[in-house]
């Protein structure tokens, strides 16, 4: 291991888990000596308390594709204990804002227009002059329009936590923000869609996988159980949902002329 990254995270204000159980643990990281470092073990259940710290990124992802708990518990908390605050900002703007792309690309399916699948609807539709006017406009349209759909998303799931845990919920909302950004990875997944243009059902599979990602990760942060984490997250899902509903039904009630 690095012992540059061992020191940032022995130097570390945020408080690090055991991936294994989840309990909270002083340091990732032992000190032996001047050059020298170990993983250190949790006290709990006696496993390193977190081996991703030398796995490499592939294979954390794949375990992420896998729902291993132990692996959004790195993401999640460890990963900005080892790697640092502001590279985990980092990476949650860049993933962020992915993820509103996508989310912009994927409503712009539901309204016809996104592909060959949908080639028929959007000529039957065609889309308001108003709007067709600035394609510009357009996308940028789409996209604050991902973004409320993430933040309503997000404000349900805090209520729904509430509900559900009580005071205790999360920390703060931002860190469930965090959260359901980190654990929308998968819908990078629409990629292949923008090239090759799969059947609807596709966009829905990675939807779904994207739910259930979110879900394994609320789990690990909020300390809930499974139907805790499932609740919490078809909130969100359902205010998600009625959203888009609203958007689509909003769309063809447009007038064309
Ligand atoms: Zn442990």
């Amino acid at each position: 291991m690095c012992v540059d990254l061992a020191v940032k995270s022995m130097a570390a204000s945020s408080s690090p888990c055991c991936v294994e159980c989840g309990a909270p643990v002083p340091s990732i990281v032992q000190r032996l000596g001047a050059d020298s470092v170990r993983l250190a073990r949790c006290e709990s259940c006696g496993h390193v308390a977190d081996k991703y710290a030398e796995f490499e990124p592939t294979l954390i992802v794949i375990d992420l594709l896998l729902y291993r708990p132990s692996a959004y518990r790195h993401v999640l908390i460890n990963r900005q204990v080892l790697r640092g605050r502001e590279e985990h900002e980092a990476l949650l703007w860049r993933l962020g804002g992915a993820l509103l792309l996508f989310d912009a690309y994927l409503t712009r399916s539901r309204l016809g227009g996104g592909g060959d699948r949908e080639r028929d609807a959007a000529d039957a539709a065609g889309a308001p002059p108003e709007l067709e006017a600035s394609s510009v406009a357009f996308a940028a349209a789409l996209v604050a329009l991902a973004l409320a759909e993430l933040l309503g998303f997000c404000a349900a799931a805090a209520a729904a936590a509430r509900s559900q845990l009580g005071a205790r919920a999360c920390e703060s909302w931002r860190q469930l923000l965090e959260t359901v950004v980190l654990s929308s990875f998968g819908r990078s997944l629409v990629l292949l869609d923008m090239i090759w243009v799969y059947p609807l059902a596709f966009c829905r599979a990675v939807e779904l996988f994207v739910l259930l990602c979110n879900g394994i990760a609320i789990k690990v942060q909020l300390r809930c159980s499974t139907p805790q984490a499932a609740a919490i997250v078809a909130a969100g899902a359902a205010a998600k949902g009625l959203s888009q509903l609203a958007v689509v039904a909003a769309w063809y009630a447009f007038p064309r002329d």
